[in-house]
């Protein structure tokens, strides 16, 4: 055998393997197959081919389904087919299936879903996503995030992608105090009322205090709803700004909330 045909060989060996994974997205491919979209547990992104899973779902009964933690059989991948795997065989591990039952579980649930896929791009791991992933929807299975948890998501989400807004003082001048924080343009801190803070989007000390506990992993003293809600319109701006767009499920979040 040439060495080239050696070369070529080792393209199309099997790499053959298991993985954990959880299903971000299922969309149909062709008349017969879909194209699954999931984490796996070394927080690695990725896509799958499902082939004949849509004439007959009995090698993947119930598995395909977002929200569900699977273990999956993946097949050789091809030189080429740009990253695009085979999915073999899905076994379910949980299925998740009560998130769908609950109407502002499952717009949370969606919400996560989207903000991981929008910041774990494909190929590099990203464990901290896998972990957040599979304990939020562990609970959501259970019920829905209050807004101090949602606040606390919006915060481990930016801080998993390597994205958590500085907390140490006011962006432009250090200042450690002032009675309301606007967040800077770049959406990594925040700047105080002497530096110019203008608009709509403000939080409180309160809420700098909250969001300072958060990132400490820490539960806020007290709650204040109100300086909870400026907190969450402020994180999922930041998020939108980062990713350089709205997220689509933020409207259904927004619909399904008490
Ligand atoms: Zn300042």
């Amino acid at each position: 055998m040439k060495r080239d045909d050696l070369t070529t060989l080792s393209g199309v060996l099997p790499d053959a393997r298991d993985a954990e994974a959880v299903i971000l997205r299922v969309v149909p491919l062709g008349e017969s197959d879909l194209l699954v979209d999931y984490l796996d547990s070394e927080g690695r992104r990725a896509s799958a081919v499902a082939r004949g899973a849509r004439r007959s779902r009995r090698r993947f009964a119930g598995c395909l389904q977002p929200f569900a933690r699977v273990r999956l059989k993946l097949g050789r991948r091809r030189r080429g087919s740009q990253g695009l795997g085979r999915l073999e065989e899905a076994t379910l591990l949980r299925g998740h299936v009560a998130i769908g039952k609950n109407l502002r579980a499952y717009s949370q649930g969606c919400y996560l879903l989207e903000l991981v896929a929008a910041f774990v791009p494909e190929g590099d791991p990203h464990p901290s996503f896998w972990s957040l992933l599979r304990d939020v929807l562990e609970i959501l299975d259970n019920r829905p995030l209050n807004d101090v948890e949602m606040a606390y998501l919006r915060l481990r989400v930016l801080d998993a992608a390597g994205l958590a807004p500085h907390l140490d003082g006011c962006s432009a001048c250090g200042a450690e105090d002032s009675a309301r924080w606007w967040p800077e343009q770049g959406a990594t801190g925040f700047v105080c009322e002497r530096c110019g803070g203008s608009g709509r989007m403000w939080m409180g000390r309160r809420g700098l205090d909250m969001l300072r506990r958060l990132a400490a992993r820490k539960m806020p003293r007290g709650t204040d709803p109100k300086e909870t809600e400026r907190l969450n319109e402020i994180l999922s701006w930041m998020l939108g700004q980062h990713a350089g767009r709205q997220f689509k499920s933020e409207a259904f979040l927004r619909s399904t909330r008490e």
